[in-house]
């Protein structure tokens, strides 16, 4: 058993604690408060004082590991379509194929550089299963739900992708990647696969207006862009009868409840919303991507007005300037004033645990939760006044100048 003190302990879903410490023991908060308190209650255990904030890790609830060498990525320009994105980054991952090692070097830095940033969990997306990074998810890094991501946009490649999900060790989650990409019959076989398994079923969802018009007539860039890579067969056919958006969609198909994750809902209505929130789904905003792309901003009051609580993503370097949840914090922050920097906070970590399925582990300081968490400090924080205000500067002073994982191997 060991007591960790700090100026301040910051749980996220309770008050700010000045003068707070944290007992731990084999691996798990079991108490935290003033530090008085707990000092007096645990008279003999040892103590390890910290200079500044104590806080939990945070959570990158989406990106695409496999992607960070994609670097340099270009925004759109005005008279671009997000099908024009959608065709550049395959033709730069297509230039890239035969590069495996750059792959892979590009995957690892960027898990160190998640690790190193302060991220405790991360929810990834990827194509392929490189043999290379087994046995990668080890300590000195975060802990990873990597998922497989799925796509059928024409009937033969929808048989193809439901034979290899039926050949899928069971251990690894599978994903579909969007509405536009991926046969309605597929996304269902998909989330029986999750449902059976009790893995995350997240899909890129809503993320640009473009979708919105496919979903209601089958029309627009995404259709054009299916001709063109000729894969434009009836699979899609469905669309035809209209639907008023993706969430609508979705729970059509059935595949809206508490495992499932949506990831952008930049163009969602309230009703939509509502459907969320009635079907117990989680969102990931990734809003440094979504002004990346230019595709919109989230309704993210809207959300918080009904109790959703959404988790963060940063997405790729192909869809943004800087993999940094601190950075999609402040960018959050500065988008939706109305925002409460607590709110955003906790976006950041326990909506983003909660979304990944690991709630009871990660996402805030409290007992029962894992004995992984952060001391961080910078010259702002540490001219903080009041919990207010260092929650604040949390949100919207950007990475903090050091951080470091707390070290609880000598409990
Ligand atoms: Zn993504």
């Amino acid at each position: 058993m060991r007591i960790f003190s700090a100026p301040w302990v910051v749980p996220v879903g309770g008050p700010v604690i000045q003068h707070g410490s944290i007992v731990v023991a084999d691996g798990r908060i079991v108490d935290l408060g003033q530090r008085d308190d707990i000092v007096h209650i645990y008279c003999r255990v040892p103590e390890t004082s910290y200079s500044c904030v104590l806080m939990p890790g945070l959570v990158n609830a989406h990106m695409h590991l496999e992607l960070s060498h994609l670097q340099q990525s270009a925004c759109l320009l005005p008279e671009e379509n997000f099908t024009d994105w959608i065709d550049a980054l395959i033709e730069r991952r297509a230039a890239e194929k035969n590069c495996p090692g750059k792959i892979v070097a590009g995957f690892r830095t960027a898990l160190q550089d998640q690790y190193r940033w302060g991220v405790v969990l991360l929810g990834d997306i990827g194509n392929e299963y490189f043999d290379e990074l087994h046995g990668q998810e080890e300590a000195l890094q975060p802990q990873v739900v990597r998922m497989i991501e799925y796509l059928g946009p024409n009937r033969d490649a929808c048989r193809t992708a439901l034979a290899n999900l039926a050949s899928l060790d069971e251990r690894i989650g599978a994903t579909g990647h969007a509405p536009y990409s991926t046969a309605p019959e597929l996304l269902v076989e998909i989330k029986k696969r999750c449902n059976r398994l009790g893995h995350v079923f997240s899909i890129h969802t809503a993320e640009c207006a473009d979708e919105g018009e496919f979903l209601r007539s089958g029309t627009g860039c995404f259709q054009d862009f299916l001709k063109k890579k000729r894969s434009w067969d009836g699979l899609f056919s469905i669309f035809t009868s209209g639907f008023p958006g993706t969430i609508d969609y979705f729970d059509h198909l059935g595949i809206l409840d508490e495992k499932t994750l949506l990831v952008h809902c930049v163009h969602v209505s309230d009703q939509e919303l509502r459907l969320i929130k009635a079907r117990g789904s989680a969102v990931c905003l990734c809003p440094g991507s979504n002004q990346f792309l230019g595709v919109g901003t989230a309704p993210v009051e809207q959300m918080v007005a009904l109790g959703l609580l959404p988790a963060l993503g940063t997405d790729s370097p192909a869809s943004n300037e800087a993999i940094d949840i601190w950075r999609e914090m402040t960018i959050l922050g500065t988008c939706h004033a109305g925002l409460e920097d607590a709110t955003v906070l906790a976006m950041a970590t326990l909506g983003g645990a909660q979304a990944l399925g690991h709630g009871v582990d990660y996402g805030s300081l409290a007992v029962g939760k894992r004995a992984e968490f952060l001391h961080v400090s910078s010259l702002a924080l540490q001219g903080c006044r009041d919990g207010q205000q260092l929650v604040k500067e949390l949100v919207s002073g950007g990475r903090p100048a050091e951080i470091s994982w707390v070290s609880t191997d000598h409990e």
